[in-house]
């Protein structure tokens, strides 16, 4: 059994393709979703955990890159500028962990490293550029 947590970047064209449905399906694989940002005719985000025999998680890359899918592996930290961060808590609804949260009513937003995942979703969300990727 193998595992694989990935970020897939979707074209506008196949957001709204049935493809996690085709890994399960045509590929034989468990796929978990972990995070998801999609906006319809927009590029789309979905951070996925996959498993299942080698040669079929190997077949199933290899059918994502032949329709255009973007496959990337989790970044391997992510990091939040405290300073540049205006507590205007966008972020906070598209973080699959609850690793950047809002504390009502006082509207104070924290980001608890223990909880990321790493999935990214926060990055392209934030207008100050507060949630940097780094990797090591
Ligand atoms: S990278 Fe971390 S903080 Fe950002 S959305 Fe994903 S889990 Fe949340
Ligand atoms: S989106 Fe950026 S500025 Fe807004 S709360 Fe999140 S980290 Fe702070």
């Amino acid at each position: 059994m193998a595992q694989l947590k990935v970020v897939l970047q979707f074209p506008p064209n196949l957001i709204e393709q049935p493809i996690t449905y085709q890994l399960i399906k045509k590929h034989d694989l468990m796929v978990n979703i972990l995070g998801a940002r999609i906006t319809p005719k927009e590029q789309g985000r979905l951070v996925v955990e996959i498993s299942g025999k080698k040669k079929n998680l190997d077949a199933a890359l290899r059918f994502l890159k032949e329709i255009g899918v973007g496959v990337e592996p989790l970044a391997r930290d992510v990091t939040w500028h405290e300073d540049r961060c205006i507590e205007c808590t966008a972020c906070t609804s598209i973080c699959p962990t609850g690793a950047l949260s809002v504390s009502r009513p006082e509207m104070r937003v924290t980001f608890n490293h223990g909880k990321c995942i790493a999935c990214e979703l926060c990055v392209p969300v934030c207008p100050y550029k507060a949630m940097e990727i780094v990797s090591k």
